[in-house]
């Protein structure tokens, strides 16, 4: 599924539409650089999972808790500072890793095989002043996803096409 997000607006659009479509558990993997819109994602999903307090970037902390309104954990983490899978080991994400709920992590690629696998991988990009952004199914779960979010109409006006 591809796209376009013109503004901010429109990536906290995709995240309330992913939290409405939600599976439970659900693991989902945020790919892109520096600045393309993965914390911005996180928090709208996060806040329309009914996180209400406030939704901090887990830059330095690697790790941030939350408890939704289903009752369910959540889990946002940003492994920027990761060097290698091992260091999870070390601080114990690896044991976490073991816990189900909702799971949004930043640059998952520098936990692999520590991690959770995921359901959706959303790779962001910048584009002119805005974003794109690919959703891609990692598991049946997240093709079901996928699919009920086709259907959102809050999406319609910034879906752009469908490509396998
Ligand atoms: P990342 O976590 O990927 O480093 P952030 O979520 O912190 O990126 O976002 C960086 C900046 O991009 C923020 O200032 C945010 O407002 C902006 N941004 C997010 N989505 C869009 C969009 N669709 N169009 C333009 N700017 C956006
Ligand atoms: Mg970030």
């Amino acid at each position: 599924m591809h796209l376009n997000l013109p503004d901010e607006a429109a990536t906290m659009r995709l995240g309330a539409a992913l939290a409405a479509s939600r599976p439970r558990p659900a693991v989902v993997y945020l790919h892109g650089d520096l600045g393309a819109g993965k914390s911005t994602l996180a928090r709208a999903l996060l806040r329309a999972c009914g996180v209400t307090g406030a939704v901090r970037s887990p830059t330095y902390t690697l790790v941030e808790p939350y408890r939704l309104d289903d009752g369910v954990d959540g889990f946002h983490l940003d492994l920027y500072r990761i060097g290698a899978a091992d260091e999870l080991e070390f601080l114990g994400l690896d044991a976490l890793a073991e816990q189900s709920g909702l799971w949004l992590i930043e640059w998952p690629e520098r936990g692999a095989g520590a991690l959770p696998t995921a359901d959706l991988d959303v790779r962001l990009r910048v584009r002119g002043d805005g974003r794109e952004a690919s959703l891609t199914a990692g598991s049946a779960t997240g093709a079901a996803w996928l699919d009920r979010l086709s259907e959102n109409r809050h999406l319609q006006d910034i879906h752009v096409d469908d490509f396998k």
